[in-house]
């Protein structure tokens, strides 16, 4: 879990100096969770918002790191690049790595499965101010917390790796959203969402049914949030996430 300092001193700022310590790291301790293998490659530093690849299965990896903690969201590009990024599905696979800078230590680092990216968590910035050099720039935020805890799957926990073949299970039981449109998957993961902040595992239709605002904020387009619920509570359901216990009941696998 140790960050190596070799090299830093030729770096001023912050940002750059943390890419520095946490790429290395990265690149000889992350690994795919996508297939088995135990190697990523790290692509040529032009390579824009794109750190690794996997020379397996070629899935593309982004390594986003910070001192202290990530609170509930991390800064992103430019808001209409990211919008369409999400929409075309082009979305790399996030490795959030949080790292204390005093004792150069990994602490955390999790993963985001690019199939969990939907217009939902992208949230847009304030444009830049006149005064700034790119006055009027628009950039964007990912929205941590809404994520469901599903898709942020732990590889190291408090200095402590998780075993590979717990990230690769968690990965895999989210693998079935790769398969749904982005509007769509965008759905499921917040009602998925919505289900875990519940905060029990066995619930009735109509405790979902009491978070309806909150997913018809979220979809403003939409009329029919109710009938939208069941929908993805059975999506939910064909992916294995979901027993339907009968009489309007459920229970999260
Ligand atoms: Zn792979």
């Amino acid at each position: 879990m140790h960050l190596s300092t070799a090299g830093l001193e030729r770096y001023k700022s912050g940002s750059q100096r943390a890419r520095i310590f946490t790429e290395p790291w990265g690149a000889a301790n992350l690994y795919c969770p996508a297939c088995d293998s135990l190697e990523l490659k790290t692509l040529p530093a032009n390579t824009p918002a794109l750190d690794f690849s996997c020379p397996q299965c070629g899935s593309l990896f982004q390594l986003k790191s910070k001192s202290g903690s990530f609170g509930r969201c991390v800064q992103d590009g430019a808001f209409d690049a990211m919008k369409r990024t999400i929409l075309l599905d082009r979305t790399p696979n996030i490795f959030l790595l949080r790292y204390s800078l005093s004792e150069m230590l990994v602490r955390d680092v999790q993963l985001i499965p690019k199939f969990a990216f939907s217009l939902s968590i992208l949230q847009v910035r304030n444009p830049l101010s006149k005064t700034a050099r790119r006055a009027g720039w628009v950039g964007c935020n990912f929205l941590l917390d809404r994520i469901p805890p599903d898709a942020r799957i732990s590889m190291v926990a408090e200095g402590k790796p998780v075993a590979i073949l717990t990230v690769r299970k968690a990965y895999d039981r989210l693998r079935p959203l790769a398969k749904l449109k982005v509007e769509k998957r965008g759905w499921t993961l917040d009602v998925l969402r919505e289900i875990r902040l519940l905060g029990k595992n066995d619930f009735e239709l109509a405790d979902i049914y009491s978070r309806a605002e909150e997913l018809a904020r979220l979809h403003p387009k939409n009329f029919h949030v109710r009938d939208k619920i069941r929908q993805q509570l059975q999506v939910l359901r064909d992916m294995g996430l979901l027993e339907f216990l009968g009489d309007g009941s459920y229970r999260l696998r």
